[in-house]
């Protein structure tokens, strides 16, 4: 009895060792559930406020041009598509920078960059349609907030619902610094895509264009592409949409053309 008693202590132990370990994943992997749930619940106003510390440098770049009103006129329309909850406390603008960076990205608090170079890569509206309608759904899936650190999101969680302990221009600070460097995940990336395939759809009652330029730039192997650098692989986006879209039998018709003052865009005439 006795030599029988030792191992068995051991195996007991190792069984409650089990349980709190058990019990110290689940409690982690709910922290951050919650996490995750209440970054969802954090109003719009202050993903604005961490907006404006990253808005003005991209403010200094941008220029007034006819290109900018179009650029307007386009976000615009595609606004008055996005579901009822989307519109609440948001207000969404568009920069349009003369840089030849082919690239677009969304930046907290509702901004939208759209480069000359990205421009001059497009050959309809539709296309330019989608890649607004993109950038849209990561705002709509709070996809900034998402993106910054496990340890930072948790406190701006509680300087947002807890109640500010004077460290939120502290928080706010360190996220920018976050975001600039912030990379959205697979993931994210595909939710954004079916986010803007379902505006395109919305807005042109057809899904032509949706891919036209990811496959493009897929078959160009451009490299040089920023889009590329932050984005999935083309290819691969292409796949995605086009199996959405026959799973929904969105239909396909004729494309818009780009409008005139963003077709004027080209490298020779506008390099200043
Ligand atoms: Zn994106």
């Amino acid at each position: 009895m006795t030599d029988r008693n030792p191992p068995t202590s051991n195996k007991q132990l190792l069984i409650i060792l089990g349980i709190f370990l058990a019990l110290g994943c689940l409690l982690l992997w709910g922290t951050l559930k919650l996490v995750d749930g209440l970054i969802l619940l954090i109003p719009p106003s202050v993903e604005q406020q961490l907006g404006a510390l990253v808005v003005p440098a991209y403010e200094r770049l941008a220029a007034h041009s006819p290109a900018q009103d179009t650029l307007d006129r386009l976000l615009e329309r595609l606004e008055t598509k996005l579901p009822k909850e989307q519109k609440i406390d948001r207000n969404y603008r568009l920069l349009y920078i003369p840089d030849d960076t082919a690239n677009a990205l969304a930046l907290p608090g509702d901004t939208i960059i759209v480069y000359r170079g990205l421009i001059q890569q497009l050959e309809s509206e539709n296309e330019l349609m989608m890649i607004l309608g993109h950038e849209l759904g990561h705002f709509a899936n709070r996809d900034h907030l998402r993106a910054i650190g496990r340890g930072l999101a948790l406190q701006l969680v509680v300087a947002v619902f807890v109640g500010d302990t004077g460290g939120f221009a502290n928080i706010a600070a360190a996220i920018a610094s976050d975001l600039s460097k912030a990379q959205f995940s697979r993931n994210q990336e595909s939710q954004a895509d079916e986010f803007g395939l379902k505006l395109l759809v919305s807005h042109y009652g057809h899904a032509a264009g949706a891919t036209d330029f990811f496959q493009r730039l897929a078959r160009e192997n451009n490299l040089d592409i920023a889009l590329l650098a932050t984005h999935p692989a083309p290819g691969d986006r292409t796949v995605t949409l086009k199996q959405t879209i026959a799973q929904r039998r969105y239909p396909i018709r004729d494309l818009s053309p780009l409008p005139a003052t963003l077709k004027a865009i080209d490298k020779s005439l506008l390099l200043k």
